[in-house]
């Protein structure tokens, strides 16, 4: 009699106790870090538009054969490097101190024209009369190396 009453209970209220545990509706990305959602329709729309679509990065250079014109990158770091060696945007590699050469060797366009490219988010051009050396994209700030050498260029107004 008893365990019926308690069958009885449990059935009339569904979705508790342990049956929603093991229903937790939760984003198994690794850099979501488990982040849930209320319902499956909400985690599905989740990870079509956060997962499912291939991000592409486009040049924006472009007359660049990768712009959005042409065929843009599908993975940020190969956009990155592409930057830098073909353009020659100072994005400076994490491991590797650039020398004097390499300094040399970057496009005055992208060094002395006011602007630099944030090399976390890689947002196009940030104006440093507008944004300082603070990205608006990510927050990210600007690499002591690079802002000093813009001042040495005089690349900034004063
Ligand atoms: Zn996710
Ligand atoms: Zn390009
Ligand atoms: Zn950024």
């Amino acid at each position: 009699m008893l365990v019926n009453l308690h069958q009885l209970a449990k059935s009339l209220a569904p979705g508790t106790d342990a049956s929603d545990s093991s229903r937790r509706l939760v984003c198994r990305v690794p850099e979501c870090n488990g982040k849930a959602f209320p319902r499956q329709a909400d985690l599905d729309r989740h990870t079509r538009m956060l997962h499912d679509a291939p991000k592409t990065y486009a040049c924006d250079y472009l007359k660049c054969s990768r712009s959005v014109n042409g065929t843009p990158f599908n993975r940020q770091d190969h956009f990155r490097d592409h930057l830098r060696d073909q353009h020659k945007e100072d994005l400076l590699r994490r491991s590797v101190r650039p020398d004097a050469d390499w300094w040399n060797s970057r496009s005055n366009r992208a060094v002395s024209n006011g602007w630099w490219r944030c090399s976390r988010c890689l947002m196009k051009r940030v104006v440093i009369d507008v944004d300082g050396y603070s990205c608006p994209g990510c927050g990210n700030t600007l690499e002591l190396e690079r802002q000093k050498y813009r001042e040495k260029l005089g690349s900034l107004r004063s």
